[in-house]
C-alpha cells in the first residue's frame, strides 16, 4: 500500500481516532490481588450478611443493660461472671439477670445480653495481670450501659443479596478487602491488554550490552514498558529491530499475538523510509503530524494477525521525551479503554508558573515541570530546565506537564497556566 499523506491534527483528534479502534477486552477470573486496577466485569452480590451475627465491638462484659442502671464508681453494680467468650466461639447459654459474660471484640453476643460494658468501665483494669474474672467470680460495673451499647449488629455493613461491588468499579485495595470479606478468592475482571513493544534503529542498543561509538542505549522500549505496566497492561518487549526490511518484518511478526503493538522511531519525516515502508506494507497505517510539543510525528494503524484479528499499532517518535509524552497521551487512554476504564484523563489543574514558557510554533506545549504547593497554599510550576525532546532526565525530574495552548506564544512568570499532573505523590 502507498503511504498516506501526512496531515496536521490536534491531540484530541489523534486520540479520538486512536480510541475508535479500541474496546474493552473479554472478562476473566483472576486472584483478588492480581485484579488491582482492573475493572470488575459483573455485579458482585453478597452471599450472606456481614457481620453474620450480632457481636461485640469492644472487649468487655456482655450484660443486661437494665442491670447496670445507676451504676457509678461510688455505687458499682456487681454481676456474676458466667463465662469467658473469645472471637470465633459461640455461647448458647442465655445470660440471666445479674449475670455477665466476659467477651472479646468480634465474639457473637450471647443470648439475653443486650449491651457490652467495656473493661474500662469495670474493675477489670484494677485486677492483677492474669487475674481476669473467672467463671463464677464477680465483676463490678462502674457505669450504666445503654441498651445496644457497643454491639455491632448483624448485617449493619452488608445485607445478603446486596451488590457490594458493582460492575464497572475499578479494583482498589478497599475492593480487595470487601470482596475478601464476602469470601471471594477470585474476581471477574476485564482482561489486561498485552502490549508488544519494539524499538527500531541501527544505533539503538540493548542496556547491558557494550555500546559502540555513535550508538545509544534503548530508553524508549523500557520507559514505555514501565508505563504499560503502571497503566495496568502487560508489556512484552520484542527487542530492537535494525533498520532493514527483514529484521523489522520478523520482529513485528513476534508482536502479532498482542492486543497492541507499539514501535518507537522511524516515523518522522527525515527518517529512512525502511521503517515506514515496512509498517505500511505489513498493515494499514497513517502517519500524522500532531499539533503538540514534544512529539509531533505519530503513526497509527493496524496489522493483520494470522488469526484474522486486527492488531492496533501505535508508532511513537524516536526522541525519548516525545516517545513518553506521546505514550502518555495516546497509549494510556488505549490501555485504559481495553481494561474497561474511562478514567484515563489526568487531572489538569491551575498553577502559577515561576518560569517563562515560550511556545512560538503554534503547537500545544507539554513542558516538563515540577508542581509544588507554595506557602500561600497555591500551586506553583517550575520548569525542569532545558526542554529538548531528547532530554529524558526532564521527565524524571517532573511530576507534571504544562498544557500551554497552541495559540498562546508565551506564558510569563506569575501567569496562571494549566498543568497536567502525572504524579501527585512524588513531587521531586
Ligand atoms: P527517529 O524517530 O528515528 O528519527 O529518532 C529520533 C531520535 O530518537 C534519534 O536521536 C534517535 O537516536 C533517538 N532514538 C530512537 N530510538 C530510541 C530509543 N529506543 N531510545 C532512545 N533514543 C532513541
Ligand atoms: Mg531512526
Amino acid at each position: 500500500m502507498t503511504l498516506p499523506i501526512s496531515s496536521m491534527i490536534s491531540v484530541e483528534e489523534a486520540r479520538d481516532r486512536i480510541l475508535a479502534f479500541f474496546s474493552r477486552l473479554q472478562p476473566e477470573s483472576v486472584p483478588l490481588l492480581d485484579a488491582l486496577g482492573q475493572v470488575v466485569a459483573q455485579d458482585i452480590v453478597a452471599p450472606f450478611d456481614i457481620p453474620p451475627l450480632d457481636n461485640t465491638g469492644m472487649d468487655g462484659y456482655a450484660v443486661h443493660a437494665s442491670d447496670t442502671e445507676g451504676a457509678s464508681e461510688q455505687s458499682p453494680r456487681t454481676l456474676r461472671v458466667i463465662g469467658d467468650l473469645a472471637a470465633g466461639y459461640i455461647m448458647d447459654t442465655p445470660v440471666g439477670r445479674g449475670e455477665a459474660v466476659r467477651i472479646m471484640t468480634g465474639a457473637p453476643m450471647p443470648p439475653g445480653a443486650d449491651a457490652v460494658v467495656p473493661f474500662e468501665e469495670t474493675d477489670e483494669p484494677l485486677r492483677e495481670v492474669g487475674q481476669a474474672a473467672q467463671k463464677g467470680a464477680s465483676v463490678q460495673v462502674f457505669k450504666a450501659a445503654r441498651p445496644a451499647a457497643n454491639i455491632r449488629f448483624r448485617a449493619e455493613d452488608v445485607r445478603q443479596g446486596q451488590v457490594v461491588v458493582p460492575a464497572g468499579r475499578v479494583v482498589r485495595p478497599s475492593e480487595v478487602g470487601v470482596l475478601s470479606s464476602i469470601g471471594l478468592a477470585e474476581v471477574p475482571v476485564f482482561r489486561r491488554p498485552v502490549v508488544a513493544i519494539l524499538s527500531t534503529g541501527d544505533e539503538v542498543t540493548e542496556p547491558g550490552q557494550p555500546l559502540l561509538p555513535g550508538h545509544i542505549y534503548d530508553a524508549n522500549a523500557h520507559a514505555v514498558a514501565a508505563m504499560v505496566r503502571k497503566f495496568g497492561g502487560i508489556p512484552r518487549l520484542l527487542g530492537i529491530a535494525r533498520d532493514t526490511v527483514g529484521d523489522l518484518t520478523a520482529k513485528l511478526h513476534l508482536g502479532l499475538e498482542a492486543d497492541m503493538i507499539v514501535t518507537s522511531a522511524g516515523v518522522s519525516r527525515g527518517d529512512f523510509d525502511v521503517v515506514k515502508d515496512v509498517l505500511a506494507r505489513e498493515g494499514r497505517i497513517d502517519f500524522w503530524t500532531v499539533r503538540m510539543k514534544p512529539g509531533k510525528p505519530l503513526a497509527f494503524g493496524a496489522f493483520q494477525a494470522p488469526d484474522g484479528r486486527r492488531v492496533p499499532h501505535l508508532g511513537l517518535p524516536g526522541n525519548p521525551v516525545s516517545s513518553m509524552v506521546s505514550f502518555e497521551l495516546f497509549g494510556r487512554p488505549a490501555i485504559f479503554t481495553m481494561l474497561g476504564r474511562s478514567d484515563w484523563e489526568r487531572p489538569v489543574v491551575k498553577a502559577i508558573t515561576r518560569d517563562a514558557v515560550v511556545n512560538t510554533d503554534a503547537r500545544r506545549f507539554y513542558a516538563r515541570c515540577i508542581v509544588t504547593t507554595g506557602e500561600d497554599g497555591r500551586l506553583y510550576a517550575d520548569l525542569t530546565g532545558p526542554q529538548g525532546s531528547g532530554i529524558l532526565t526532564s521527565m524524571s525530574a517532573a511530576n507534571a506537564l504544562t498544557v500551554i495552548p497552541e495559540d498562546l506564544p508565551r506564558a510569563n512568570p506569575g501567569d496562571e497556566i494549566d498543568v497536567m499532573m502525572l504524579d501527585w505523590e512524588h513531587a521531586p
